[in-house]
């Protein structure tokens, strides 16, 4: 086992004094095609991520322990014990570099909890990124993402942020050749969150009894369309194959889908493994206007405008 690095005067300059603060996005799946159950008990899955302008705030501040606390979406309900993804995040990085994982960390959480939007994966990607400047460690973002695969599948995808490709389990991250378009979403959280491993079994179930909809087919026409600029071209290549099961589980989203479609929206997906809802909007006007009528309808808990793509987790 090899010593673990403490500071002293010298390598306290090495990491950074005050706080560092770190942004980190929210993800949506714009494609999600989940293949068959693999031996590790994963799916393979074949997905398009996109980080929206909805973020988590990690602020990390030098310390003799390591210790999380937290304001926001979740408070009150999610550990701050070594089961959280911050903790764990950590823990990792302090392991592969060989420092001492000694931290003050305070969450700020906007991202809804079990929303299919991957709010703990960001908050791992977080901690990855303002663990390296707290300590000093400087490693690379590849490096970043390659601790990051360990702690989730999605973790790789929010170290580098954008429109990306992934594969495997999902941790397999390669960027989208894509226009520097801005897409216009609105992001209807519902009150009660899911569990994405149910959300699975249950598509599983769903394609045992053969009630499951045709698997999603290639990205191509997706890819093709994020070359474009015109967000109907998009609206007609977003899909999900988690769709029916979150829908099976929680019935009450076809409504909220409904609704956002009758609002003007081009078309809504469910997120991930849900409940949350996105609808592309046609510009930033529609989607203000989108929202304020999916909250009034009282189809969700809250609709928030967000755009994307935006950078993974950043400190600054
Ligand atoms: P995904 O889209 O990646 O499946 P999700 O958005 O549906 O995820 P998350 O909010 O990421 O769901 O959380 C899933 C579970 O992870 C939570 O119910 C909680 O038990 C656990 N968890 C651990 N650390 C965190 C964290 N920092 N933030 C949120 N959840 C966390």
């Amino acid at each position: 086992m090899t010593e673990a690095w403490r500071p002293d005067d010298e390598d306290e300059r090495r990491g950074a004094a005050g706080p560092v603060k770190v942004r980190v996005p929210a993800k949506v799946n714009l494609h999600l095609g989940v293949g068959p159950l693999r031996r590790d008990g994963y799916h393979e899955l074949n997905t398009v991520y996109h980080a929206i302008s909805i973020y988590d705030e990690l602020t990390a501040r030098r310390g003799d322990t390591l210790a999380l606390t937290m304001e926001g979406e979740g408070t009150g309900e999610l550990a701050l014990d070594d089961s959280n993804l911050v903790i764990r995040a950590a823990h990792a990085l302090a392991g592969y570099a060989g420092v001492l994982p000694h931290a003050r960390l305070h969450l700020r959480k906007q991202i809804p909890l079990a929303g299919g939007l991957a709010g703990g994966s960001a908050d791992a990607a977080a901690a990855l990124v303002a663990c390296d400047a707290l300590w000093g460690t400087g490693l690379s973002r590849d490096e970043l993402a390659g601790i990051a695969a360990d702690l989730g599948s999605d973790v790789p995808f929010l170290i580098y942020g954008g429109t990306a490709l992934g594969t495997g389990r999902g941790e397999a991250v390669s960027p989208v050749l894509a226009r520097a378009t801005s897409w216009h979403w609105v992001v209807a959280i519902a009150d009660v969150g899911l569990s994405t491993p149910a959300a699975y079994r249950e598509l599983d179930r769903l394609r045992d009894s053969g009630a499951a909809g045709a698997p999603l087919g290639s990205t191509d026409a997706l890819l093709g369309a994020l070359r474009q600029r015109d967000p109907r071209v998009l609206a007609r290549t977003l899909g999900n194959d988690l769709q029916d099961a979150a829908l099976a589980m929680r019935p009450a989203l076809a409504d909220t889908l409904k609704a956002g479609e009758a609002a003007g929206a081009l078309t809504g997906i469910v997120s991930g493994s849900g409940p949350t809802c996105v609808f592309l909007a046609a510009d930033a006007a529609d989607a203000e206007r989108i929202a304020a009528e999916l909250t009034s309808a009282g189809v969700c808990r809250e609709a928030r405008v967000a755009h994307g793509p935006v950078a993974g987790a950043r400190v600054g």
